[in-house]
């Protein structure tokens, strides 16, 4: 019996440049049209872009009359980043269900989020969403003079080089409310352990109070495939099968290891 997630095929309808390192695409067609938002701000999906297996995590910017909005980071080389760098209209993609992470104590009196430019559709939809008092550090390599809601509290930070982060300094040099509060972080995975145990032994912040999301890794190779799927999938589009099919295969080729 399968145990895969629900999941939904979607086309491309609009893809709209925000910034040289930001490409917001817009996704709807009648096989998303069942999709189930969880509410929570930082929601993600995992998506699939044609002719791979692999998924990609991507917030869900915005989910309205059918049509869910996700902000791509263009970085240097990528499954997603070369397939949204190009004309990607009309593409079907595949999109999993929505899960979320945020969750902030009814009593905290204060919140930060921090992140990279890879956190900025979750950090817009959290900052829109609340109503306690927020500062936001931003480690971005564009202007970004619209995309945060107006009024916001916001440091901008620029990023060390081209794909790198220095987030975790940035974190432990900042000057922390009293009170309870949220710490809501995320960004490149080593930053992100890094602060985790800031919070923890320098900070002694209970588990609850902060969530430090690794959103990707700086320096890693692309991640090897186990099998290639690249013939399972051209095999399998040649003898007509559907992409469940192809995908059932290719699970089977890999428990098959
Ligand atoms: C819960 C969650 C939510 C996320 N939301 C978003 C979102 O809304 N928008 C978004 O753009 N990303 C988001 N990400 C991050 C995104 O999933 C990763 O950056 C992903 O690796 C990008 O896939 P890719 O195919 O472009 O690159 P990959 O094929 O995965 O990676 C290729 C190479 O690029 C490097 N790399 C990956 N990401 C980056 C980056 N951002 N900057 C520099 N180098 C990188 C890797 O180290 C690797 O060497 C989210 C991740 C998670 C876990």
């Amino acid at each position: 019996m399968s145990t895969r997630a629900q999941q939904y095929d979607a086309q491309v309808l609009r893809r709209e440049p925000l910034a040289a390192h930001l490409v917001r695409l817009t996704l709807g067609g009648p096989g998303i049209a069942g999709f189930v938002s969880t509410g929570i701000p930082d929601e993600w999906v995992g998506v699939v872009v044609p002719g791979q297996f692999q998924s990609r995590y991507y917030t869900v910017r915005a989910w309205s009359a059918g049509e869910l909005v996700i902000d791509v980071v263009v970085h240097d080389e990528g499954l997603v980043t070369e397939w949204a760098s190009g004309d990607c209209v009309g593409d079907t993609v595949t999109v999993t269900e929505a899960k979320g992470s945020f969750a902030m104590p009814d009593d905290a009196a204060w919140l930060m989020l921090v992140g990279d430019l890879t956190a900025m559709p979750a950090v817009a939809r959290i900052s829109e969403t609340v109503t306690t008092p927020t500062r936001i550090w931003a480690e971005v390599p564009d202007d970004l003079p619209a995309y945060l809601p107006e009024g916001a509290d916001v440091t901008w930070l620029a990023p060390p080089a081209e794909g790198q982060s220095a987030l975790a300094a940035a974190v432990e040099a900042i000057d922390w409310p009293a009170g309870p509060g949220y710490f809501w972080m995320a960004g490149e995975s080593a930053q992100m352990r890094a602060i985790r145990k800031h919070l923890m032994r320098e900070r002694r912040m209970p588990s609850a109070a902060y969530d430090v999301m690794g959103y990707w890794r700086g320096g890693a190779q692309r991640q090897p495939r186990a099998v290639d799927p690249g013939p399972i999938y051209r095999a399998g589009k040649a003898a007509g099968k559907t992409d469940e099919q192809i995908w059932a295969e290719y699970d089977d080729a890999r428990a098959a290891e």
